[in-house]
């Protein structure tokens, strides 16, 4: 049992069976044991790897795309330049090398990250030293200004809530105790839950729906700044426009696990409902785009072309790595059409680069 374990078993003993949030909340975040909290999970040693870790070229053409919208927008100055979850900073210092190149960009950018865990926070703190970071535990903070944001794989770490169809209300997942003390799954009685009213069309009895109750809480106020203040957020992460099923995952050492067998020790992550990050940013009175996948969205932002360029200077195993990287980050299958992107940006302003407004806006 991990000590992780054994905190959630006292604290059910204590107060009674709990929701999968807060299993997860506590699995990922718990100050002392908590997944994120306490190590540094990414990379080949780690337990999963990300796209800005696979290749330089994803941060560069995340950070091409919020310049250009910053441009397009007039290039408001000063901005906030913020990330959601940052895990090592690598994303934020490849965009922030690209973005060098285009003027004024870095001068008027001030640089804000969303991290909770103090162990990532240091390995950001020394993958962008001296450019001047200020951190935040919460989006909430972030300063009133023009607001230029991206999101890879944060909201796929927010804590879910599992419900099950019986008759026209809902009975929820939630997490108890064995008579032997080990943490197992159970269900609450059956009832009402006006957030998941639209789900009773296409749900049958015994459907499994998921609810991330953080996703409008984060993703509302942001866009309402956004539409406010000027700026884009781009949220890119694996999931579909709407979720139907249990998309909870553990993984740890690249392997798939059982979500409950090491709380603390393993990834937890859900599947981003893309049409509730929609709803999310489309009542902070934002304008939305269509979601795109990741591998499209990639290709239209020259990904191929800045390949060969980079290509050109490799040879040996290097050059087959970078070639493996663009394969991994555009192929379907593979990240190409599992990540999902979605932005949105002030009504009347341009759409960001390699998105598209949503089909009911095309003519
Ligand atoms: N964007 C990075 C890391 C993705 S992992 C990359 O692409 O490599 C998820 C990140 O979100 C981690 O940095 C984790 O510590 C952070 N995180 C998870 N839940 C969070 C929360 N509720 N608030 C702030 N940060 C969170």
């Amino acid at each position: 049992m991990t000590p992780l374990a054994r905190h959630l078993a006292e604290r059910i003993r204590a107060t009674g069976p709990m929701p999968l949030s807060d299993y997860m909340a506590e699995a990922l975040m718990h100050p002392t044991h908590g997944y994120y909290a306490t190590r540094d999970p990414f990379g080949a040693g780690g337990d999963f790897i990300t796209a800005p870790e696979i290749t330089q070229m994803f941060g560069e053409l995340v950070g091409l795309c919020l310049a250009q919208a910053w441009l397009d927008q007039g290039s408001p100055a000063p901005f906030t330049l913020a990330e959601l979850g940052p895990g090592r900073g690598t994303l934020m210092a490849d965009a922030w090398r690209a973005t060098a190149r285009v003027p004024g960009f870095n001068a008027a950018a001030r640089l804000h990250l969303v991290e909770q865990s103090p162990t990532l926070r240091a390995r950001q703190r020394d993958a962008l030293a001296g450019l001047g970071v200020t951190w935040h535990d919460d989006p909430a903070s972030l300063p009133d200004a023009p607001l230029f944001l991206i999101a890879n794989e944060f909201f796929d770490a927010l804590p879910i809530r599992q419900f099950v169809r019986q008759g026209a209300g809902w009975a929820e997942r939630q997490l108890g105790l064995s008579p032997e003390g080990s943490l197992i799954w159970g269900l609450s009685p059956a009832g009402p839950v006006t957030a998941l009213d639209h789900r009773l069309a296409d749900t049958a009895e015994g459907g499994l729906v998921e609810l991330c109750p953080a996703l409008p809480a984060i993703a509302t106020p942001l866009a309402a700044t956004i539409a406010r203040r000027g700026g884009v957020a781009v949220a890119i992460d694996y999931g579909h426009w709407r979720s139907l099923g249990d998309t909870l995952q553990a993984v740890a050492a690249h392997r798939a696990a059982d979500p409950l067998a090491a709380p603390g020790e393993a990834d937890l992550t859900a599947h981003v409902d893309f049409e509730a990050l929609a709803r999310a940013f489309a009542a902070g009175g934002a304008a939305v785009t269509a979601m795109e996948r990741q591998g499209t969205w990639l290709l239209r932002l020259g990904l191929a072309e800045r390949t060969e360029r980079l290509a050109a200077r490799l040879a040996g195993p290097a050059l087959a790595n970078h070639r493996a990287a663009f394969t991994r980050l555009t192929a379907p299958g593979q990240m190409g059409d599992l990540f999902k992107v979605i932005a949105c940006h002030p009504p009347g302003t341009a759409v960001p680069a390699g998105l598209t407004r949503p089909p009911e806006h095309r003519a």
